[in-house]
């Protein structure tokens, strides 16, 4: 997918974001079948190499026959999501909603 706006956040800390987002919220901007293979992939623990570039940008890749690049940023309060899978699905792609689960998951451990 193209770089896409995903929603705006009061915070410009990444962390913050992701700590805050609840499941309804990823529902909105991504689409039912992204939101259902997202929840997999992170089930399954499928990506790795999760960067936190603070504080406004996490990253990971999506190891594969093509290894595959997701990155979530905030610029100006906008939360920007890009990838390079070629989905030409609406709102966020599976691997944006995997990362921001695996993000969640990896701050409520720290
Ligand atoms: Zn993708």
């Amino acid at each position: 997918m193209e770089q896409d706006i995903l929603t705006k956040t009061k915070s410009p800390d990444i962390k913050v974001f992701v700590e805050e987002i609840t499941d309804q919220e990823i529902r909105e901007f991504s689409n039912f079948f992204s939101y259902q293979a997202g929840v997999e992939f992170f089930k399954m623990n499928m990506l790795s190499e999760i960067q936190f570039l603070e504080p406004e940008t996490i990253k990971a890749v999506f190891k594969g026959f093509l290894d595959i690049e997701t990155e979530v940023c905030i610029e100006n309060l906008h939360v920007f999501a890009k990838c390079t899978c070629t989905t030409e699905e609406k709102g966020a792609c599976k691997h944006i909603v995997a990362l921001i689960l695996h993000a969640k998951e990896e701050i409520r451990k720290n």
